[in-house]
């Protein structure tokens, strides 16, 4: 399934995306759950029937596109746990013993049809594309093979950095905690769609240029590995976000050196079977 959460005239509340347009599941299913959270929690006969309104699509409970607008499919997480440097790059480096872990507020989450609002006190705005994982089922202190249990679904993170308030200290989560800072999105996509999440491509482009691309083949921990770990000190509760980290620009963007993001800029990021979030950079108001 791939579970948005959508508002249309007269309606907020938790979809599918179908042919055509967006399941309204609390019509499809009467006592569905009004938010992806909530559906992701959903167990025994209100998930099984969720499932079967996806599969056997009733039209009549169908939103069609444009008429119905997309938000992020979790608005505000309780917890954005962010992992850096997480891809293993060209260099011969060891892997390091544990990740660098940081969060984001989930004040700065915004939907797949928002913007990026560049903020006045920064010059330096950057993107970064990012796996991130939602939490289905509670997790405190699980195994790395029972980890991906607690998995809800996969959606896509933009971690949008002000490099200049990266360099004010050595803790970099302000610079990545401005309001719009976390496009986060269009649906999540339950694990069963991923046919492996260790072959999944992340790419980003800007105004249709690829500049980063990068395989989940290639992280240093991987999304299991995570999960436990933080469940070793954190309880992770349904709707919690952890964003995995993102894949250094291609060589040919790095060499010509930084290139921060203007009004007008379109990102798109796309990671393989999970979709693509497409956020349009604006002006400060
Ligand atoms: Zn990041």
């Amino acid at each position: 399934m791939r579970l948005v959460e959508f508002t249309a005239p007269g309606r907020r509340g938790a979809g599918a995306i179908v042919p055509g347009g967006v399941l309204d599941l609390a019509r499809a299913v009467p006592g569905a759950p009004e938010s992806v959270v909530g559906v992701l929690a959903a167990e025994g006969a209100v998930r099984h029937a969720i499932r079967r309104a996806t599969e056997d699509v009733d039209p009549t409970h169908v939103l069609p596109w444009p008429g119905v607008r997309l938000l992020a499919p979790v608005p505000r997480p309780g917890a954005i746990w962010c992992i850096g440097y997480n891809y293993r790059g060209h260099t011969t480096q060891d892997d390091p013993a544990f990740p660098d872990v940081f969060t984001k507020p989930a004040a700065a989450v915004v939907g797949p049809q928002d913007a990026i609002i560049l903020p006045v006190a920064a010059a330096e705005v950057d993107y970064e594309a990012e796996l991130a994982v939602v939490i289905g089922r509670r997790a405190h202190r699980v195994a790395e093979s029972e980890a991906l249990d607690h998995v809800g679904g996969y959606t896509v993170l933009n971690d949008v950095s002000a490099r200049d308030w990266q360099r004010h200290g050595s803790q970099w989560g302000l610079a990545k905690s401005f309001p719009t800072f976390a496009p986060l999105g269009p649906a999540v996509v339950t694990p069963d769609e991923i046919p492996d999440l260790a072959d999944l491509t992340v790419e980003a482009r800007v105004d249709g240029e690829t500049t980063l691309r990068g395989s989940t083949r290639d992280l240093v921990f991987p999304v299991a590995w995570i999960v436990a770990y933080l469940s070793r000190a954190v309880v992770l509760e349904p709707g919690d976000v952890i964003a995995t980290g993102t894949p250094q620009k291609l060589p040919h963007v790095l060499d010509r050196g930084p290139r921060w993001l203007r009004p007008g800029d379109v990102v798109e990021i796309t990671i393989s079977h999970v979709g693509t979030l497409r956020s349009t950079v604006v002006a400060p108001e």
